[in-house]
């Protein structure tokens, strides 16, 4: 046969092709496997949930670097804007590989509905401003991370958002924080650098009766050690760029909560105002999600390691770690954690403060291994000087009053061997 026929023959072949996946594919979102039993362990959810496929049915998630999508037609597209939150139309709403890291990441914090912000800080930045209005009044733990506590104290503020912040661990500073206006409260546990720990059960009690919704702060612990949706929590907020990545690569920030919460509130903010997280970002988090348990458990059984050598040194005077026996709130949170976690700090001895801090300086600069960082949840063991970087800018009376003295060094033990970060260590203590 003439190869002119044999093509000819074929035409069809090709016509019915090209129209069935024109309109077969533009009207199908990825092939979803998200609704995965509930009854699965942490570990297999962080491996499998989320994970959703195009047609050409990929085994690993693919990244979606695409700003926007096409539509069949005007109609298609008029009903696909109508519910751009089911469907694909602009990577700012929605975006596959977004949707695959959000599904895993509720799933692995228990939540229903999860929406992905381009840093922890947007997601804070999400939940105040698509939750409260000028009048409105916040009541937050006193200990926290740096930029929080600047969003709270001079950002929010501005807009009328007013903050009464309160010692995290005591129950009744957070009852009589409550007034008429009280719409959110806002903790981290375990907190920094200190790692007091925070009863969540209890305070979502006080929070319930003030009808406020209650925000915590995951970071420090990962849904693998931590799941405060359980514990009555309303909303869990990440920072990924933390454990949930764990290898210090990129920025990320989440918020999980319901169904309603999410898509009511948080998704029309972050659909209009644009703090997303881009597609790539997403992919690489994924990545990072699927190894979170193992990563997390050996870093928390490296730093109780570190923390009960740290605790019999001479030249230590104390050690923060939710994992020692000695931690003011060790039953709190071995009943509210799987382990102590990765981060601790410990306080060295000094007559002054001048020695204090001469001699947290001489530790970590005699350090070879450790990166001298204030990032934390890597791989890598970072340590940091937080009354002169992440507390600097805080008065020195109020660091004081917080506990962060001169002498206090910041550790977030990695996947090293914990005996060669204990001679990394010992270098400058002993000297
Ligand atoms: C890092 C961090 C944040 C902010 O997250 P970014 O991703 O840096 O914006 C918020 N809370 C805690 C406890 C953190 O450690």
């Amino acid at each position: 046969m003439p190869t002119q026929k044999r093509a000819f023959l074929l035409l069809p072949f090709v016509v019915a092709l090209v129209l069935s996946s024109r309109t077969e594919r533009s009207h199908r979102t990825l092939e979803t496997r998200t609704n995965m039993d509930d009854s699965l362990n942490f570990d297999t959810l962080a491996v499998r949930s989320g994970t959703a496929r195009s047609d050409f049915n990929e085994h690993s998630e693919a990244i979606f670097l695409t700003s926007s999508f096409v539509f069949a037609s005007a109609a298609d597209a008029a009903v696909r804007f109508a519910n751009s939150e089911d469907n694909f139309t602009y990577s700012r709403f929605t975006n596959p590989t977004v949707s695959m890291f959000q599904d895993r990441l509720a799933a692995l914090e228990g939540g229903e509905a999860c929406m992905a912000t381009a840093s922890g800080m947007a997601a804070i930045m999400s939940v105040v401003m698509s939750t409260l209005q000028a009048g409105d009044h916040l009541v937050s733990s006193q200990a926290l991370f740096g930029s929080t506590l600047g969003m709270f104290s001079q950002i929010f503020s501005k807009f009328g958002i007013t903050t009464t912040f309160v010692d995290p661990t005591d129950l009744d500073a957070w009852q009589n924080a409550v007034r008429p206006e009280t719409k959110m409260f806002f903790l981290e546990t375990p907190s920094n650098p200190l790692t007091e720990v925070s009863d969540i059960a209890a305070i979502s009690k006080i929070a319930k009766a003030a009808n406020a919704v209650f925000v915590v702060d995951n970071c420090f612990c990962s849904p693998a050690l931590q799941q405060p949706l359980k514990l009555g929590a309303d909303v869990v907020m990440h920072s990924a760029t933390k454990f949930l990545d764990g290898q210090g690569r990129v920025l990320g920030g989440a918020l999980v909560g319901s169904k309603k919460f999410i898509m009511e509130k948080v998704f029309p903010f972050v659909r209009s105002a644009g703090p997303t997280l881009s597609a790539f970002n997403a992919w690489v988090l994924l990545k990072g999600m699927e190894t979170l348990s193992l990563r997390v458990d050996k870093q928390s059984a490296n730093a109780l390691e570190i923390a009960r050598w740290l605790e019999t040194h001479p030249a230590v005077n104390r050690v923060f770690y939710p994992g020692l026996e000695s931690h003011p709130q060790h039953a709190l949170a071995m009943r509210q954690q799987k382990s102590g976690g990765a981060i601790l700090s410990f306080e060295l001895k000094g007559d002054t403060p001048e020695q204090m801090r001469a001699n947290a300086w001489r530790v970590i600069d005699s350090t070879k291994i450790c990166s001298i960082t204030g990032n934390l949840g890597d791989t890598r063991t970072t340590i940091t000087h937080p009354a002169t970087t992440t507390h600097g800018r805080v008065t020195p009376e109020a660091r004081a009053a917080a506990g962060i003295s001169e002498g206090l060094i910041r550790l977030a033990v990695g996947l090293e061997n914990a005996g060669d970060i204990r001679s990394d260590l010992e270098r400058g203590l002993a000297s």
